[in-house]
């Protein structure tokens, strides 16, 4: 995500380009082959060749689709999306995973049928050398659309390169099957037909998932990260880094917030100057808009407070439930402490708040405590 001497508008629109030139080289591809194995498929009466066509043609589609979610996606933010239209490249990556399966169970549907009734192929020596072509030529078109996929994070071309590979295996997989026709006459085209049909159902499936997750919101990246919380911890004002959740909304669209431990001696201005100075930085060398930094105040020159500070940070951490300690503040003459506590999400939060609570209060008898229980949603 680090492009730092462009600014990342280019980039987005390098983006958007890529992925409408790789899709364009996609179709024409997948359009040639299809022509091609139709025509094979007709002329030799193979069902599997045939499949193999339409499998292309639907190839061809979901290109159309990555480049009408990634036209779309790029849309500028409006009045109705402020955070922009870049999701709806996960809605063409769900219709991309949708194609892959529904061309999957059809052609199981048509395999099993062949299963039943069994048709004899015939291959001349023409359409064994275009099946061949065709092959080699899915290999590179998905090599070359999976690598385009993975430079600009498109999850829809990912999807397409790796199904023109399992093209490729599928294509490969027919013309050994009708080799072994040509040499030996066994018909193992329906059977290779169920085993190609199952591994692209399972191949939908899996890219289905992959997609609902970014749809649902997963974890942020965790290189982008620690990548933002090490531009953080580079300024000498700040203590560290807490609580860092990212926003996505769409392939390369982050939206961040972040709290910072500052010592408690900065005046506001001072943060002020520190939080705008942190958020061009962060957004120029990961391309993250930071729209939330609070603070935290940093006990820097009470002495009793960095003790109660460490005692209470080992007494705590002693729970294998409890993930990170920070935001640590206690005012020794009003006799008040607080901090912040990460917690795993196998722990019942209202229970672990109830034992630090005493364990600390048992510690601290005169001390008011108020400890703030947080999710675990840093990457
Ligand atoms: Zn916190």
């Amino acid at each position: 995500m680090s492009n730092e001497n462009k600014d990342m508008t280019a980039l987005a629109a390098d983006r958007e380009k890529t992925i409408v030139r790789t899709s364009i080289i996609g179709i024409l591809t997948n359009v040639l082959l299809a022509a091609f194995k139709a025509a094979v498929g007709i002329i030799s009466n193979s069902i599997a060749v045939t499949l193999d066509a339409v499998n292309n043609l639907s190839d061809a589609l979901s290109s159309v689709v990555t480049i009408i979610g990634a036209k779309l996606g790029a849309k500028a933010p409006d009045k109705k999306h402020p955070l922009g239209y870049g999701r709806i490249e996960y809605l063409s990556s769900m219709i991309v995973a949708a194609i892959v399966l529904y061309a999957g169970i059809t052609s199981l549907v048509e395999s099993v049928k062949k299963i039943i009734h069994p048709e004899a192929a015939d291959y001349g020596t023409i359409s064994l050398i275009i099946i061949a072509v065709a092959i080699v030529v899915k290999l590179v078109l998905g090599r070359y659309v999976k690598k385009q996929g993975e430079k600009v994070n498109s999850g829809a071309l990912v999807a397409s390169g790796k199904d023109a590979s399992f093209d490729a295996i599928l294509s490969a997989s027919v013309l050994a099957s009708a080799i072994v026709f040509l040499i030996w006459g066994i018909s193992l085209e329906a059977y290779v037909g169920v085993i190609i049909s199952i591994v692209i159902i399972k191949a939908g499936i899996e890219m289905m998932m992959e997609t609902l997750n970014d749809i649902i919101g997963q974890r942020g990246d965790a290189d982008t990260g620690a990548q933002i919380r090490s531009i953080l911890n580079e300024e000498p004002e700040v203590r560290g880094a807490y609580d860092l959740i990212l926003y996505n909304y769409g392939p390369n669209k982050y939206y961040g917030s972040v709290h910072l431990e500052l010592p408690d001696t900065m005046t506001v201005d001072e943060v002020d100057v520190l939080t705008r100075k942190v958020q061009v930085e962060v957004y120029q060398k990961t391309g993250v808009v930071l729209t939330g930094i609070s603070v935290y105040s940093y006990n820097t020159t009470n002495e009793e407070a960095a003790k109660i500070r460490d005692t209470v940070h080992k007494l705590v951490l002693a729970h294998d439930w409890a993930l990170q300690v920070h935001g640590f503040y206690a005012d020794t003459d009003k006799k008040t402490m607080r901090f912040d506590v990460v917690l795993d999400f196998s722990v019942d939060q209202k229970e672990a708040l109830e034992i630090m609570n005493q364990e600390v209060q048992k510690l601290y008898p005169d001390y008011t405590i108020q400890i703030i229980p947080d999710i675990d949603a840093g990457d």
